[in-house]
């Protein structure tokens, strides 16, 4: 069963949203030419075709990217995601979002994005491991703790990043846990960042809540996408007192206006293998939560959710976005005339690449937080972040995805400039 939108080639096209995003940025700020034709193409990308054998004996070749968008504030940061979809277009996209999201939060990094095309649900744990050590091999040319360190993004977790940590390690001859960040703690990872990017999804969600005059117990929220971001904004914006009332997962959703428990609904999850049949609730499928009657909506998904076939229909008044570009520029256009109120996902998902930094920066000093060390400084530097893009927004009246891009692209532009051109 496939839900997907029809395909409307243009408005579908990530890289298009990305440069158009940029261009309107560079628009209000009034960038010169220069700068604004550096900074809507990316500085490098890498593109890799590589053999992995498969369990039977037989041999499958893949084909892998990794995209460094720009490289001025720091090292290039940002994640690895393996799924039948994967493009450099996309990768290129997601590279740029980095690049701001960095720059949004103020941390010292560049933006890069990497990816495999790979459904890895077709692959066994060995064919797993091997693909990974392989495309970690290949673009163990790029990375290093001071040039460009990948982390988990979709389809991707700990023991991925672990894999990574020690191919690179055994290439070098000692071990480098600064490679790669989102690793599970045993090898150098951070308490706190299986949690960080829904972590800040829910300090997001509450400080606009705050801005837009409404409590948490007010807010009946819906979730698309039950992934590692979904799952744990949804858990803890419910521990603020919000009422969960629709999720939905890649086979289907499920609503119930009267709320759902995050918790049943991550064990039902993780024993039945989807959301679907959970006792309580009617079956909306898998974009049912973007049109739900809500007050807030959080997809969390893929990318492409809300565009102008179904922006007119969302209830929500906030939405809060955990996924990287579900959003469209036009969709961003209807929800703008709408009064609707959008966090952009180079704020309100910056929760993850916050955490990576507190990891790697761990991880240089070879001295370790306590989780409650790395969840306040997160919050601290979130909320800083809100507040910042909220007083461009005010000031500048702009929705604040336009007001989180001025704030970061000029943070760049600043930074390229101080530069200077080299030679
Ligand atoms: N993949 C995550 C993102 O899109 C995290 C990136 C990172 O931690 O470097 O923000």
């Amino acid at each position: 069963m496939t839900q997907a939108p029809p395909q409307t080639h243009l408005e579908d096209d990530e890289w298009r949203t990305a440069q158009s995003q940029f261009d309107a940025a560079a628009e209000i700020l009034g960038l010169d030419q220069g700068t604004r034709e550096i900074l809507r193409d990316v500085q490098r990308e890498f593109t890799c075709t590589f053999p992995v054998e498969k369990d039977d004996g037989g041999v499958e070749i893949f084909t892998g990217y990794r995209v460094q968008h720009n490289i001025t504030r720091g090292p290039a940061k940002g994640g690895l995601r393996y799924h039948p979809d994967v493009s450099l277009d996309e990768v290129k996209a997601l590279a740029m979002w980095m690049t701001w999201k960095c720059a949004v939060v103020n941390i010292p990094f560049g933006g890069a994005k990497g990816g495999v095309i790979v459904d890895p649900k077709r692959l066994s744990k060995r064919e797993l491991e091997k693909l990974t050590r392989r495309f970690a091999t290949e673009i163990s040319v790029l990375v290093g703790p001071d040039r460009d360190i990948p982390a988990p993004d979709m389809n991707t977790d700990g023991q991925v990043m672990a894999w990574i940590m020690d191919t690179i390690s055994m290439h070098r001859g000692f071990s480098v846990p600064a490679a790669v960040t989102g690793k599970p703690v045993e090898v150098g990872g951070s308490l706190g960042r299986v949690e960080a990017t829904g972590r800040g999804v829910m300090i997001c969600t509450l400080a606009a809540l705050k801005h837009l005059g409404m409590k948490p117990h007010q807010a009946r929220v819906a979730v698309q996408g039950f992934g590692n971001v979904g799952s744990i904004s949804a858990k803890l914006v419910e521990e603020q007192g919000c009422r969960i009332v629709a999720v939905s997962d890649e086979f289907g959703g499920i609503h119930n206006p009267d709320g759902l428990s995050v918790k049943k609904l991550i064990e039902y999850r993780a024993s039945q293998g989807s959301l679907k049949g959970f006792h309580g609730a009617v079956e909306i499928g898998r974009s049912g939560p973007l049109t739900v009657e809500c007050d807030v909506l959080i997809p969390a998904a893929v990318g492409n959710q809300l565009t102008s076939r179904n922006a007119e229909d969302v209830k929500a008044k906030l939405i809060v976005e955990g996924a990287n570009g579900p959003t469209t520029p036009e969709a961003d256009k209807i929800f703008e005339t709408r009064g609707i109120f959008v966090v952009p996902d180079i704020l309100a998902n910056a929760g993850g690449v916050t955490v990576s930094y507190f990891e790697w920066v761990q991880d240089l000093q070879a001295f370790f937080w306590s989780e409650h060390e790395v969840n306040e400084k997160l919050r601290a530097i979130m909320e800083r972040a809100f507040a910042e893009v909220l007083a461009v927004s005010l000031d500048k009246k702009l929705p604040m995805r336009m007001a989180a891009y001025v704030q970061a692209v000029s943070r760049v532009a600043a930074a390229t400039r101080d530069r200077g051109l080299y030679p």
